[in-house]
């Protein structure tokens, strides 16, 4: 076999881990198709966990993102909020935001300066790892929502805090980036379009009006998209000489961040398992590779997914419960701390 390992798919995961196998001298293939289509403006909040990694990888500091100080959850026409800092989880930044296509540029120039091969067809190799996003061979669980994703300027601009916000339409994200923020709403899909197509100045007053003013005046967005939310599952994250990870394996509705966070623990535990190993593709090893990923996977899914259905429903009930449920996790720094801590580590051994 010409390598050790294929990794199919060089999004944000892909490269991730042929940086952490090509560190530690493992032979790496990445493939990915000839054409790439541009990616559209998405903000990801990376965990402190992923930056652990993408220092292990030798990457973080070819990125720039902005840091995460403070979070600030609400609802729309409800009471109730909760403040996370910092300091609560105990690490320098709750998060850090960066745009997808940035992430994705400044990991492939490293995964190019430190010659790894990349190829455009299948390669052959002793393990095939699949880090191709989202696939039609996983179960789907429909929420019934798009996000609508833009960047969006506020006077004053931008700092350190992200903003969450439960609306009627869907829960709205505000994540701090380089002075602006970076919106992903999620709504009904009919709602979701109008959104997009709405003139820029009746998309920035429906903002303000689901937003009010704590993040300060909404005064410019950049280009609208979307995109339908589901979660997505594989049944089995391995197979004969193959192994999923990231999106692959298991792709998340964004409300809590945590998509790439976990596909980067993926990352991280496969690069572990693989560190020394005869035969990558030897079937023990595949078995103990998932049975390190079932816990921190299942718990993070199961947590995403009771996420995104609480937050849905505009009854005086729903929110009665997430009011109080917000002002509980508020005055309870030890259960804020648990949450944080979740959110930041995932159910996983790092650091
Ligand atoms: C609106 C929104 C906001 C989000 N915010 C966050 C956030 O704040 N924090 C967070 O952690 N996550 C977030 N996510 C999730 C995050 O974007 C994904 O989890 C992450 O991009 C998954 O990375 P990946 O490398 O597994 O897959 P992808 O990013 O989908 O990359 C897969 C790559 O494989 C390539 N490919 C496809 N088919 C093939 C093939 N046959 N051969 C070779 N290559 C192939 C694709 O072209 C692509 O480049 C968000 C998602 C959305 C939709």
């Amino acid at each position: 076999m010409a390598h050790d390992v294929a990794i199919r798919g060089a999004g944000p995961v892909g490269c991730a881990l042929a940086l952490l196998l090509q560190r530690q001298g493992t032979s790496t293939v990445l493939v990915r198709p000839r054409k790439e289509t541009s990616a559209a403006f998405r903000p990801i909040a990376l965990s402190h966990a992923s930056r652990l990694i993408l220092e292990r990888a030798g990457a973080w500091d070819a990125l720039a993102p902005t840091p995460i100080t403070s979070i600030h959850v609400s609802q729309q026409h409800g009471f109730g909020r909760t403040r996370m800092s910092a300091a609560d989880a105990g690490v320098p930044a709750l998060g850090y935001v960066i745009d997808y296509g940035a992430l994705l540029d400044a990991l492939l120039a490293l995964v190019i300066e430190r010659s790894i091969p990349v190829e455009d067809a299948p390669a052959e190799a002793r393990l095939a790892v699949h880090a191709e996003g989202t696939s039609d061979e996983t179960t789907r669980k429909d929420y019934g929502q798009e996000a609508v994703v833009a960047r969006v300027t506020t006077r004053p601009g931008a700092t350190a805090t992200a903003w969450e916000r439960f609306t009627p339409d869907g829960p709205l994200a505000l994540l701090p980036l380089g002075g602006d923020y970076g919106a992903v709403w999620g709504a009904r899909p009919e709602r979701a379009r109008e959104l997009c197509e709405l003139p820029d100045g009746a998309f920035l007053a429906a903002l303000a009006q689901a937003f009010g003013r704590r993040a300060g005046t909404f005064v410019a967005a950049g280009a609208r998209s979307r995109l339908p939310l589901a979660l997505r599952l594989r049944p089995k994250r391995i197979g004969e000489r193959s192994a999923f990870i990231g999106n692959a394996a298991q792709t998340l509705h964004p409300v809590a961040g945590q998509g790439l966070n976990l596909g980067l623990r993926d990352a991280w535990d496969l690069a572990q398992v693989l560190h020394g190993t005869e035969d990558p593709g030897d079937a023990r090893m595949l078995r103990r590779f998932a049975d390190l990923r079932r816990f921190d996977a299942a718990a993070t899914v199961r947590a995403t997914d009771f996420l995104a259905g609480a937050f849905l429903g505009s009854d005086p009930l729903s929110r009665l419960t997430r009011g109080v449920g917000l002002t509980a996790l508020d005055i309870c720094l030890p259960a804020r701390r648990f949450f944080a801590r979740r959110m930041i580590y995932g159910a996983s051994a790092l650091p």
